[in-house]
């Protein structure tokens, strides 16, 4: 009981925390701190209560035992199979990181985006795996200020949303690659494009958390890759087969060609994606690399060439 109780302290002292920043912005760190750590101490209750040993690690070379850090933390997690977000996770510990030097309360966004972060985590957590109600557990007072901040984070996202909607992209899938893509750099999913009404391609884009500007071919590559990512993970997780839906484009050289659409999301080049002598699909390193045959058609020229 007590893991649990050190947990709805820490997230409650976070949330106070969070309720003085106005008037003293060096809460922004004890909040962030707070919070980072009674969401890993939740997790920490929850594998107590599969089995006490779980959260402890014995030390070799003593007989001292040794609490989890984040990383140990995490294995045992994944290996108890269970599905945390980790990458929601992961923003709040890049902001505990860099809090310090990096981030400064003067942009608010930052607060909204880290307690909103927390938010999700704990209610998901929460009611998923503990099964518990997050009011009763948190308190009436505190749950409804972790919800008042999603909302208005919700808000500024639906912002971003309608602006990216407002512009032309050579294909749906790109604007829909996009919208659901993170900051390659602070991961939180605010990029709002810097013009509206325009083509896509012609425009820069700013991430409203760290501010880091980049233009479509990168914000493409970089949508990309998480999507591939995301996939990888997915299909692994579930034993399917992997499915290579992009490669790296042979004209640009960018890793946003996209096999499905026959076409770069970056430069437009449209690939040949067939072998020439039996016209079945090729691999996307075949298509990288403007291969005329498939695998099988070469190996069978090759044998007939040294024969
Ligand atoms: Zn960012
Ligand atoms: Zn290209
Ligand atoms: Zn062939």
């Amino acid at each position: 009981m007590t893991i649990l109780q050190n947990a709805i302290d820490s997230i409650q002292l976070g949330i106070e925390d969070y309720e003085l920043i106005k008037e003293n912005p060096k809460r922004l760190i004890s909040c962030t701190r707070n919070l980072f750590s009674g969401i890993l101490l939740l997790f920490k209750y929850y594998l107590y209560t599969l089995n006490p040993d779980l959260i402890y690690i014995a030390l070799k070379s003593k007989e001292k035992k040794k609490t989890l850090d984040f990383k140990q933390l995490k294995d045992k997690l994944d290996e108890s199979q269970v599905l945390i977000e980790w990458g929601e996770l992961e923003k709040i510990q890049k902001i505990r990181n860099d809090i310090e030097h990096k981030y400064s309360d003067e942009n608010p966004l930052i607060i909204l985006g880290l307690v909103a972060a927390s938010f999700n985590v704990i209610n998901d957590f929460v009611r998923k795996y503990l099964q518990r109600d997050p009011i009763e557990l948190f308190g009436e007072e505190v749950w409804s200020i972790l919800i008042e901040v999603d909302r208005v984070y919700q808000i500024e996202r639906k912002q971003c949303i309608n602006d990216l909607d407002s512009n032309t992209y050579y294909n749906i899938k790109i604007l829909e690659l996009i919208k659901q893509s993170n900051c390659s750099e602070c991961r939180f999913d605010l990029i709002k494009p810097l013009k509206n009404n325009a083509d896509a391609d012609q425009i820069r884009y700013r991430c409203l958390f760290c501010f880091q500007e980049n233009d479509y071919h990168e914000l493409i590559v970089s949508a990309i890759e998480q999507e591939v990512d995301y996939q990888q993970r997915r299909d692994s997780m579930f034993g399917d087969s992997l499915n290579e839906l992009f490669c790296t484009c042979p004209s640009c050289w960018m890793n946003a060609y996209s096999i499905e659409s026959c076409f770069c999301f970056s430069c437009e080049y449209q690939a040949k994606q067939i072998c020439d002598v039996c016209e079945s699909s090729l691999t996307g390193d075949e298509i990288s690399f403007q291969s005329k045959f498939c695998s099988s058609c070469r190996n069978r020229y090759e044998k007939v060439m040294a024969e």
